[in-house]
């Protein structure tokens, strides 16, 4: 009698893949069934109460460029350097990642065009072992910073992050030194870099890159900072207040700029670019290009 032996050993959890292939899918926010087709028209956002479903790299290139993108350094593949031991191999365990996500990391750069004008974006994968901020992460975008400095492209980065990865140890923290010292050249260079904020953000991206652009857009809604709330509500002694750690309470506190449904996103980029590139062509009624928070 082994009715109650567990038998299986893998726990699966609705962050790692929030649109499961099927007819119908079931919005995490107001439970209501609804047609996966329905949803994907609407930009993976639930056209009942406005949920953000979680979405990968592959996704949010579709939604934000012109048609089609270029990837940028594919050719930079992750190792094993330390010989990690751990139940799972991690060699093994990044196979299983690129299998499971379609991504080649936990970023995935591409260049293309936003309304016509030339940007390149990096683009986190949560399905990628939690998005974490391995070797690989930290120098594709390195890279593409330097690209974008060199070659005065914008670059947009959408973040989606549980923090460092584990497996690679001090490499991984190494990342948040070299992105944000690449990220002065883009400065000096007088390149906008924008950063896209989605659910979740935390750990070693929020401590870096996350936090160093010229103006920060966030999805509605979305989990936004370093260590979780857990851990600050035992080391403070307090209760944390309500809302704490989403976009709109960072918003009020001035750590993000606006709040971005997804639905609008590209429009907002494109207006965002132009204005930071003085691109502005037409003014609106009253001389100024203005932005619509939704
Ligand atoms: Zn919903």
């Amino acid at each position: 009698m082994n009715w109650f032996k567990r038998v299986a050993q893998n726990i699966l959890t609705r962050s790692k893949k929030e649109i499961p292939e099927g007819l119908w899918n079931k919005c995490p926010s107001c439970n209501e069934i609804i047609p996966v087709k329905e949803i994907e028209e609407n930009k993976y956002v639930c056209p009942r109460d406005g949920y953000h479903f979680r979405i990968g790299a592959d996704q949010y290139f579709k939604l934000l460029f012109d048609g089609k993108h270029e990837f940028l350094f594919e050719e930079i593949q992750p190792v094993d350097v330390l010989g990690f031991k751990d139940k799972k191999p991690y060699r093994r365990r990044l196979e299983e990642a690129r299998q499971k996500s379609k991504a080649s990391e936990a970023v995935v750069i591409a260049r293309g065009r936003i309304d016509r004008i030339p940007v390149v974006i990096g683009c986190m994968d949560f399905s990628f072992i939690g998005g974490s901020m391995g070797t690989v992460v930290g120098e594709r975008l390195k890279r593409a910073m330097l690209l974008c400095a060199e070659e005065k492209i914008p670059l947009v980065v959408v973040t989606k992050s549980g923090g460092a990865r584990m497996q690679e140890s001090a490499f991984s923290l190494m990342q948040m030194a070299k992105t944000a010292a690449a990220l002065s050249e883009l400065r000096k260079a007088g390149v906008p870099y924008i950063v896209v904020l989605t659910d979740p953000t935390t750990g070693g991206v929020t401590a870096s890159y996350a936090m160093l652009g010229d103006v920060h857009v966030a999805e509605p809604g979305a989990l936004i900072g370093f260590a979780g709330p857990r851990v600050i509500k035992e080391a403070i002694g307090k209760d944390l207040p309500e809302g704490f750690q989403r976009s709109e309470f960072l918003l009020e506190h001035g750590f993000v700029d606006v709040i971005v449904d997804r639905r609008q996103l590209k429009e907002t980029l494109s207006r965002l670019i132009r204005i930071l590139t003085h691109k502005v062509k037409k003014a609106n009624g009253n001389g100024k290009e203005t932005l619509k928070a939704s």
